[in-house]
């Protein structure tokens, strides 16, 4: 797998949060060896999921 960002190399990686009650939190994920980019099914889906919701931009008045 390459990278989207530099085309690097990817390597399927074990990460872990915070701790809390239940222990460790872990999830796998890819990261690229080269800048560090991290994507995993979650990062993925938001990146391909369009907003619903586009915020409109008041426009000013314009002078003459
Ligand atoms: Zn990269």
């Amino acid at each position: 797998m390459h990278c989207l960002r530099c085309n690097g190399l990817m390597a399927l990686t074990r990460f872990y949060d915070l701790r809390d009650d239940t222990g460790n939190i872990a999830f796998d994920a890819w990261r690229c060896i080269g800048c560090g980019e991290v994507l995993d099914s979650v990062i993925y889906t938001n990146r391909i999921q369009r907003p619903r919701f586009t915020r409109l931009r008041k426009l000013r008045p314009v002078r003459i």
